[in-house]
């Protein structure tokens, strides 16, 4: 392993992202690999570079291609798990990344891609989980259902969204519901400490959970304090959270582009079509131009 240029690919990224990012500099860190993947956003796919590291995977909105990237996310490797998904109509070559927090799917050019992808983070994750002993993460946050899969609440089956009557996430199962369906919260304890959304069936679930005698699971008996409705201030305009970020980076890209003199070729439009060829995934040496 050459690890002056590891360290030096490492520095590139964390100067792509600028002080938008974290340091990613760390003793025994090295970057395994990197590529433009398609996630699946609350509204629709969209572009996103992703880094694998052996301990983390590091993924960003792409302001300039290979240059700039912001909003950057980090997920401890040690938690993540992979399930592979059947290809279905346009999205094609897709898997999904779990972990206790935040799940979702990924969609790579070529099943090959994809195969490179899912054996190289699988091979992260158990060596992770073989030096430090440690099991693999059971709970794992819900993947969301994309808002534009349904139109109407998925819990009443009648509540017609609208730009007043919005979307919420059920942070337990992932569905669409409309607010009334959507009031009460839990405490998912791999999720966060404070109480998360959850739908009405979601909420029946865990209470009666809680209430069978001789629960011996322990897992969700005790995160059902008290489901505190929503009392008025929502404080989690939640479901937005992560998508307005991804917007704001699109903006981002929009200016950023218009202003650029070089090499914009992919600026106009990432499209999955453009990405650097799997071999450049493969652990050393890298293709770094
Ligand atoms: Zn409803
Ligand atoms: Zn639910």
């Amino acid at each position: 392993m050459n690890s002056e240029a590891n360290a030096r690919r490492i520095a590139m990224v964390e100067s792509c992202f600028g002080t938008s990012g974290q340091p990613l500099n760390e003793q025994g860190r090295v970057l395994v690999g990197e590529g433009v993947l398609t996630k699946m956003c609350r509204k629709k796919p969209k572009p996103r570079q992703f880094f694998l590291f052996n301990d983390i995977l590091v993924y960003g909105n792409i302001v300039l291609n290979k240059k700039k990237y912001n909003k950057q996310h980090l997920i401890p490797l040690e938690e993540v798990q992979l399930s592979s998904l059947e290809d279905d109509g346009q999205f094609r070559n897709g898997w999904l990344i779990k972990t206790p927090t935040k799940s979702f799917a990924v969609y790579a050019a070529t099943a090959t891609e994809k195969s490179e992808w899912m054996a190289h983070i699988n091979k992260c994750v158990s060596d992770l989980l073989r030096k430090s002993g440690k099991k693999a993460a059971e709970n794992h946050a819900a993947v969301w259902v994309p808002d534009s899969d349904t139109n109407i609440c998925m819990h009443c089956k009648k509540s017609q969204f609208t730009l007043i009557n919005r979307r919420h996430h059920c942070r337990k199962c992932g569905k669409v519901v409309c607010g009334p369906c959507s009031s009460k919260k839990v405490i998912l304890q791999h999720q966060s400490s404070k109480p998360l959304r959850v739908c009405l069936s979601c909420h029946d679930e865990i209470s009666s959970a809680q209430t069978q005698p001789n629960d011996s699971s322990g897992n969700l008996s005790n995160n059902l304090k008290k489901p505190a409705h929503d009392n008025g201030g929502d404080d989690d305009d939640d479901d937005d959270d992560d998508d307005e970020e991804e917007e704001e980076g699109l903006k981002d890209r929009t200016n950023d582009s218009s202003g650029d003199d070089d090499s914009d070729e992919d600026t106009d439009d990432p499209s999955i079509q453009t990405h650097p060829s799997a071999t450049e995934y493969l652990p050393t040496p890298f293709d770094v131009p």
